[in-house]
């Protein structure tokens, strides 16, 4: 099989496509995300399909052009539209005439059968140990890429040398890319975070702190999301990640689908509940959530992300605003769609930023 992934961040770069090499796959990743990329996804998707779908689209086109034959998808069940992305692509890609297979890997609802034979596929004839072993490599590099970049967002706005943050983070996932054992990857997640704290100017402690909150593909996709944590590192804030693959995949091997799909509630669903008691799809619950306790938490505010026409984050955005109210801490929303430009987002942070300086100066000289 000659396998494509969808791009999402280093966590595809780094931690999928090692998996599926050390199962013997050939992965051919798509290029880099790209205007060509967004232009291949926004003509061939309907309109109305959110900005995730189109890029992934994209990035299908691009991997079939190089010369792959099997698509590699995740998927899901619940009130968003998520569900229905592989299938759509399926059809449009097909419709286009490319001939390949689509692997949508998902918990399973009442099609185990159908996903056991995935995982057989894609197990190439390993052994169940030699899959538990290339599982465990991915994982640990899952855990030291989301470490090192919540890292590196701490980092970022007291480097004393602009870009070192990104350079050193660089030179880590390339070593990353190679490890080949958990202690590897363990030995160079230290090592890059000893770096990172070298080049800290330790006198920047009281700085402007944000959560980053919103819908889970625009919040770790930095084509998407126009580098917003950089950007945010470079106006002098620390950002706290509200979104990671981590608790997206734990959820998903709990098996909570022989529980009768029902997911255990978490500390940030319970923050939701006085304002969301239930899941509305996608990130909906954990985004208000996580706006709660980033206030308790005496963060400054929260920037919240969303795809044009996201069901879940437009339900959030409305709950949202009434914390926002109540608790009077500044959320700001952004609207992603293909027309989003990088300059009027950059007039949009600052101002943010600008207005959570001046409360900040004002709460201490109260
Ligand atoms: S969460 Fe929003 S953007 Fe993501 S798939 Fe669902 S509707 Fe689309």
């Amino acid at each position: 099989m000659k396998v494509t992934i969808p791009n999402l961040g280093n966590i595809t770069l780094i931690a999928a496509k090692s998996l599926f090499v050390n199962l013997g796959h050939e992965v051919i990743m798509p290029p880099p995300n790209s205007k060509r990329t967004l232009d291949l996804g926004v003509r061939y998707a309907p309109e109305y399909c959110c900005l995730p779908l189109k890029i992934v689209l994209g990035n299908f086109i691009e991997g079939l052009e190089k010369g792959a034959d099997t698509l590699l998808m995740v998927g899901g069940w619940g009130p968003c539209r998520f569900g229905y992305y592989a299938e759509t692509q399926k059809r449009i890609l097909k419709s286009l005439g490319y001939k390949f297979e689509m692997i949508s890997l998902e918990v399973p609802r009442g099609n185990l059968l159908h996903q056991l034979h995935y995982v057989h596929r894609l197990m190439n004839k390993n052994s169940f140990s030699t899959l538990i072993k290339s599982f465990r490599l991915a994982w640990a590099q899952v855990v030291a890429i989301e470490d090192l970049e919540q890292e590196a967002l701490r980092t970022r706005p007291r480097e004393k040398i602009k870009g070192e943050t990104t350079k050193i983070l660089q030179a880590g996932f390339s070593l990353m890319e190679r490890a080949q054992s958990v202690e590897e990857v363990e030995k160079i997640k230290q090592k890059t975070l000893k770096n990172l704290e070298r080049i800290k100017d330790q006198g920047k402690e009281d700085l402007i702190k944000i959560k980053l909150v919103g819908e889970f593909y625009v919040a770790l996709e930095p084509f998407v999301n126009h580098n917003i944590e950089e950007k945010l590192g470079y106006l002098g804030v620390e950002v706290e990640r509200g979104v990671s693959v981590q608790p997206w995949v734990t959820s998903a091997l709990n098996l909570n689908f022989l529980k009768g799909g029902q997911k255990k509630e978490g500390p940030v669903e319970k923050a939701a509940r006085p304002y969301l008691p239930h899941s509305v799809g996608g990130e909906g619950q954990p985004t208000v959530g996580n706006v709660v306790l980033a206030s308790e938490r005496g963060l400054d505010g929260a920037i919240q992300v969303i795809p044009f026409t996201c069901m879940p984050e437009i339900v959030a955005e409305t709950v949202v605003k009434k914390v926002s109210e109540d608790l009077d801490f500044p959320v700001l929303t952004l609207i992603y769609d293909e027309q989003t430009g990088e300059e009027g987002l950059v007039t949009r942070l600052e101002a943010f930023v600008d207005l959570l300086k001046s409360k900040k100066l004002n709460r201490c000289l109260t």
